[in-house]
């Protein structure tokens, strides 16, 4: 059985004190919050504070990058070693934007996703076309490279520990979201791959997230599907309600599915 897992990229945005102010909202709102996995993925300036904001609760904390080399002369970089020694538990890796604009390959992606389970943490590993390679018929040759590149070598056992984010590029910042029956096609196709890559059980443990454009008007159809095992949410997550609202919508939906 799989836990749904919600998280927030809240990407460049909040200061310590606006972070500290939306966790500790958001910590308020959703105690009691129990089928759901929260996670807040805020700015590597404001994780060190945000651990002692939720800690107890039932709030994780993820980076939202990571460098795959324990330590060493890497100025700017921070290792998964770094990151799990502060207390988080999951990392985002191989985002869109990090692809797009950082120059992220899925040689990269695989070294970050290896090196964040061998230090203990979660990765969330992100995949998804874009528009124009869904225009052209390609998304589900791009999400096969994107998952099969970036789990290359990854064993059985650590795989069940990796979440996939589908995240169409398209539906990312745009308030374009993928319908859910765009999303659930995908989802299940993710899902067949693992099944053979890795088989049955591990397949139906690995959870799949969707994100690109979530919010609340449209969580309770996505998390209706059978493959999708919550969300990535950017946008959405920066305001406290509209979070507090995609969390408590989503578990609603799971009571139900
Ligand atoms: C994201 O950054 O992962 C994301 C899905 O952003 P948004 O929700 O704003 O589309």
């Amino acid at each position: 059985m799989r836990k749904p897992i919600i998280a927030g990229n809240w990407k460049m945005n909040k200061t310590v004190d606006e972070s500290i102010s939306l966790a500790n909202g958001l910590k308020r709102a959703l105690f009691s919050i129990e089928n759901v996995e929260i996670v807040l993925c805020p700015s590597f300036t404001s994780l060190g504070e945000l651990v002692d904001v939720v800690s107890g609760s039932n709030i994780s904390l993820g980076a939202q990058n990571m460098y795959w080399e324990p330590e060493g002369a890497f100025t700017g970089e921070i290792s998964s070693k770094m990151i799990k020694s502060i207390g988080c538990k999951y990392v985002i890796i191989g985002h869109s934007e990090r692809r797009a604009y950082f120059g992220e390959t899925d040689q990269t992606v695989n070294k970050k996703v290896k090196a964040a389970i061998k230090d203990g943490l979660l990765p969330i590993m992100c995949v998804g076309e874009k528009l124009e390679e869904r225009e052209r018929g390609k998304t589900f040759d791009i999400v096969s490279r994107h998952v099969e590149k970036g789990l290359d070598g990854v064993s059985e056992s650590d795989a069940v520990k990796v979440v996939i984010a589908y995240e169409p590029v398209w539906a990312i910042g745009t308030g374009r979201n993928a319908t859910p029956e765009q999303a659930e096609e995908v989802h299940d196709f993710i899902r067949k791959i693992l099944r053979k890559k890795y088989g049955e059980t591990p397949a139906e443990n690995i959870r799949i997230q969707y994100g690109g454009s979530v919010k609340p008007e449209n969580i309770e159809q996505l998390m209706a599907e059978k493959d999708i095992d919550g969300a990535l949410v950017g946008g959405a997550s920066l305001k406290e309600e509209s979070f507090i609202d995609i969390v408590k919508k989503s578990s609603v939906v799971l009571k139900e599915k």
